[in-house]
């Protein structure tokens, strides 16, 4: 029997994370993402897949994020029908995700029909369907850290923390086909040291091959404690002029970071001088899964959290729109998270319009900001923007925070791979071609091992690695 690694997505771009695993006869995929960035990019989420869905075995989901289990509803859809393995945290995030990325692409699809009915033109189908998410649901189950299993017959797979957003992994592979015995280690994403609420990433060791991330391969972030001060700063300036501050903030991981972060440092930055409110039901939803999952904090996050939750008496979670509605009659004195994340839907449009034209109002851009969207707008300090048809002047002041991304930077990355012990060869996918060269570059530098950086299509022989 052989075996066999075939790379189809996420290889020279960082969306799209899918790769293909042969075992004999039998095939399993690693991650199912979808492509993002831009209509151009994401039509090429209904291109036919590159194998039969049907004569896939299994799916190994490293976390719920889009990028990488986003495709999965039509994976089942075109065929697909067998079990998805992911961690144990990870099958509510991804309920909460696909559910939600139905429903986005249900209302798109229903928006451009009503124009393409006007203009005599044929309907769409949304990509997916709130029923093709609920049939990936039947399909998930969940396994803990640490715990090895069976996938097919030859391959066991075992999940270690990757601290990059709750239940991430790094998924370590042990091929035994009888010809080929080989281990490797699967990246997924990688947080970075010393995050907030979780544990640093782990690196496992004895792999005969890595296949591994690069989104900031070329780059290192800004010292936490500096963004940590000005996160400080600006809340206190807010408080003196008076207004509201408006946080944009993606549902899994950020949110649930920020809400820590207020809880961690209530005392110095003021907290109790604000109605803090979590304005997103997804967000709200996805703050629950982290909760009950406690056991999964670093140490300082299990001392300082109270039964998981963040020790903030003036929180508020608005789940109706109703009670998110009260919120617009506030002047001053709320400090809302909302979603999208980059102001391109959401119920942040409406505390944005509220809030944008007054000058004692605050926004504070936590995320990186895709070009085109409301919040990179926002960013580049444009005068007045259009939300729900109405143009709004930018008054309020826009304060924009870096070092709070959920990946390792370029150190982070070279010492989880120095931490692996031994010289592996790499396999770089999940990275922009910069950031990917400059990532091989680091390593081989620092740890003189065999860089490879795949093509879409890539495809290597397990027998012949090592
Ligand atoms: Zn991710």
């Amino acid at each position: 029997m052989t075996a066999s690694l075939q790379f189809y997505g996420a290889a020279g771009e960082v969306t799209g994370s899918c790769h293909l695993l042969t075992v004999g006869s039998h095939r399993v995929l690693l991650d199912c993402g979808l492509i993002q960035g831009g209509r151009r990019a994401e039509a090429r989420n209904r291109d036919p897949f590159p194998f039969d869905p049907a004569e896939i075995d299994a799916v190994v989901l490293s976390h719920a994020h889009l990028d990488h289990g986003g495709r999965l509803p039509l994976l089942r859809q075109r065929g697909f029908s067998g079990t998805v393995h992911t961690h144990n945290a990870s099958v509510g995030l991804v309920h909460i995700l696909l559910a939600d990325a139905a429903s986005l692409a249900e209302r798109d699809a229903e928006r451009e029909n009503r124009k393409r009915a006007r203009a005599g033109k044929p309907a769409v189908s949304p990509l997916f369907t709130s029923s093709d998410a609920a049939a990936v649901d039947r399909l998930v189950r969940g396994h803990a850290y640490g715990e090895s299993f069976d996938v097919v017959p030859g391959l066991s797979v075992t999940f270690h923390d990757a601290g990059h957003i709750l239940g991430s992994a790094c998924v370590q592979l042990r091929i035994d086909s009888g010809e080929v015995r080989r281990t490797l280690l699967f990246s997924g994403d990688l947080g970075q040291y010393d995050t907030p609420i979780l544990h640093d990433p782990q690196s496992p060791g004895g792999n005969d091959l890595v296949l591994m991330e690069s989104t900031y391969g070329g780059r290192v972030h800004r010292e936490r404690e500096d963004t940590i001060a000005e996160l400080g700063e600006i809340l206190h300036k807010a408080a003196e002029t008076g207004g509201n501050v408006i946080v944009p903030a993606f549902a899994i991981g950020r949110s649930q970071e920020l809400l820590y972060l207020l809880g961690k440092y209530a005392q110095e930055w003021g907290v109790d001088r604000w109605r803090i409110f979590l304005d997103s039901p997804m967000a709200i939803e996805a703050s629950e899964v982290y909760w009950s999952h406690a056991h999964l904090y670093d140490d300082e996050a299990r001392r300082i959290t109270k039964a998981g939750m963040p020790p903030l008496e003036n929180l508020f979670l608005t789940r109706s729109p109703a009670e998110s509605r009260v919120i617009n009659r506030l002047e001053r004195g709320a400090l809302i998270i909302a979603g999208s994340g980059m102001c391109t839907g959401g119920r942040v449009l409406h505390h944005l319009k509220n809030n944008l034209w007054r000058p004692n109002a605050h926004v504070v851009i936590v995320g990186w900001q895709a070009p085109g969207s409301l919040g990179r707008r926002l960013v580049d300090g444009d005068e007045s923007v259009r939300i729900h048809g109405d143009t709004v002047r930018v008054k309020a002041q826009v304060h924009t925070i870096g070092g709070l991304s959920a990946h390792g930077d370029a150190a982070d990355l070279s010492r989880w791979y120095g931490a692996l012990g031994g010289t592996p060869p790499v396999w770089l996918v999940h990275g922009e071609p910069e950031a990917g060269e400059a990532l091989a570059d680091r390593l081989a530098r620092e740890h003189g091992c065999r860089v490879s950086t795949p093509r879409p299509g890539d495809r290597i022989d397990l027998g012949s690695v090592a």
